[in-house]
């Protein structure tokens, strides 16, 4: 069975056993570009959630013991595995998460990318020795594993977002459990197959899904045997959690909602431009947390950068996820087509002009009971319209101008959230400008996607707390000890 067939059984994965949950029950899994059932997966209940925690535990001391070497060979053969599987993989979160093959295969890369960049970092979290400056002793650091760790994941990114969890976790020498989105638990279950295969010992990766996730959740943090969260999710849903997780003082990591700026300045090359936009836009259906949510461009600039993206925006293929040619799949759900479309009439009755899409797509191979939205462009948007406040989750974009650089910045920092800002320009001196001036926890210059396992990811202000990526991934998950010595 393969790592993709074994995952549609939607068992829980505990002790390195698959089981169904103590109350027997299931929950169903669609399949958001036809409404068609997947599967039914286990139901886990908080019983299970704790059998989760007990399994952790039992497997935590060995695993903490376990040289960084043999945890970086595991980790890099999981990589291989993935890779190997790659296509199965990529089919299995295009199905449940409704984005095109061609952008889940893309997920498969930069996911499993933690695997191979975390298993290259295992070896590397380093202490330091140094004499007191009184030179009476020795001041000696080591890194241990922070312990237990409790990891709640989104739908958006079914595998990434897990692998940039699980990969340092496991480097650092941590047990986990994870608890999925429950919209796409399935890929999940094939990562915990694949874990399962490379060596990972049984209880150091767990995996419950739940339609329960305040109850399983809330019990898993309140369990004193917990030492860590990690959330990617929305800031609403982060601040409660960041509140329970008060009650043991655990060590957290969160990554929240964005409202990303994009700037076009007046110097802008318009086709990088254009093409940055359409990623920073576009990739996922809008669905990121990276996705540019305002478009800020020079007044010089607006028509000509509105009726090229209008026009790339219009030759964008919206279909079936496993459909030949499709560049856009279906959103999560109906709920978020209805928000999308209701930021759009938000706009329009403020005076937006409306330059592509802002209707369900329709046409050949495109479901009635899949959730599709046209790509959108709205022009002239002002700054207290919805979609310029809010978080769109959608591949809805608003355009407003700016005539002056303090202006831009002005706008640009003009949100609670705080985690990506783009700049389009020609000049470096102005990119590096803007990337001191805007407060954000990452800057995009020329680019529309920042995203990189190398690189420290993480937002600043109501976006969150931590980063994930990069060496600063690893120390997430390592508690500083302090030796005095003398001898
Ligand atoms: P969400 O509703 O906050 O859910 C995220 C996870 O939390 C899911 O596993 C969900 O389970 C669980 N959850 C929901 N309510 C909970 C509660 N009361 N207690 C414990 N767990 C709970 O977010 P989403 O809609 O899945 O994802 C979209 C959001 O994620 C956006 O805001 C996006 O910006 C953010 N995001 C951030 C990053 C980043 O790196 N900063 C990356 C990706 C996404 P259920 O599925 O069962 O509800």
């Amino acid at each position: 069975m393969t790592a993709s067939d074994l995952a549609r059984t939607g068992r829980l994965h505990i002790g390195g056993e698959w089981q169904d949950a103590s109350s027997g029950d299931a929950f169903e899994v669609v399949d958001p570009g036809n409404g068609e059932t997947l599967a039914h997966v286990a139901d886990g209940t908080i019983a299970d959630g704790i059998a989760a925690i007990d399994a952790a535990e039992t497997a935590a001391q060995e695993w903490a013991a376990t040289p960084a070497r043999r945890r970086s060979e595991i980790l890099l053969r999981s990589w291989e595995l993935l890779m190997a599987q790659r296509d199965d993989i990529a089919r299995l979160i295009a199905l449940e998460s409704g984005k095109a093959f061609t952008e889940a295969l893309g997920e498969v890369d930069y996911g499993g990318e933690f695997l191979r960049w975390f298993a290259e970092e295992a070896c590397r979290a380093t202490g330091s020795f140094t004499k007191a400056p009184s030179g009476a002793y020795n001041i000696l650091t080591q890194l241990k594993p922070v312990g237990i760790s409790v990891l709640v994941t989104p739908w958006n990114f079914p595998l990434a977002m897990a692998t940039r969890k699980i990969g340092p976790a496991l480097a650092a020498g941590c047990t986990v459990v994870l608890k999925p989105a429950s919209a796409t638990p399935l890929t999940s279950y094939a990562m915990a197959a694949i874990f399962a295969e490379a060596g990972v010992p049984a209880g150091v990766v767990n995996v419950v899904t739940t339609s329960d996730s305040k109850g399983v959740v809330g019990a898993m943090l309140a369990d004193p045997r917990t030492r860590k969260m990690s959330f990617t999710g929305s800031t609403e849903v982060g601040r409660g959690l960041l509140k329970q997780a008060a009650g043991t003082i655990l060590r957290t990591s969160m990554e929240l909602g964005g409202n990303a700026p994009f700037v076009v300045a007046a110097d802008a090359d318009l086709d990088v431009a254009l093409d940055s936009a359409m990623i920073a836009k576009l990739r996922n259906g809008g669905q990121s947390c990276v996705a540019a949510n305002r478009f800020i461009v020079h007044a010089s600039r607006v028509d000509e950068f509105c009726t090229g993206f209008a026009a790339r925006m219009n030759e964008v293929k919206v279909g079936y996820a496993l459909a030949e040619g499709t560049q856009l799949g279906a959103l999560i759900s109906d709920e978020a087509v209805a928000a999308n479309l209701e930021l759009i009439e938000d706009a329009v009755g403020r005076g937006a002009k409306l330059l592509a899409g802002g209707e369900r797509a329709r046409g050949e191979g495109i479901s009635d009971k899949g959730h599709y939205l046209a790509p959108t462009l709205l022009r002239d948007v002002p700054p207290d319209a919805r979609c310029m406040v809010e978080e769109i989750f959608g591949p809805v974009a608003p355009v407003t101008t700016f005539d002056t650089f303090d202006e831009a910045m002005e706008l640009a920092n003009d949100t609670d959230f705080g985690l990506v800002a783009f700049i389009q320009t020609s000049d470096m001196q102005l990119g590096l400008q803007f990337a001191d001036r805007v407060h954000a926890g990452m800057v995009g210059i020329n680019r529309g996607v920042v995203s990189d396992p190398a690189a420290p990811f993480g937002g600043w202000k109501q976006s969150g707390l931590g980063r994930e990526g990069g060496h600063e991934g690893l120390l997430e998950y390592l508690e500083t000890q302090y030796v005095a010595t003398s001898w």
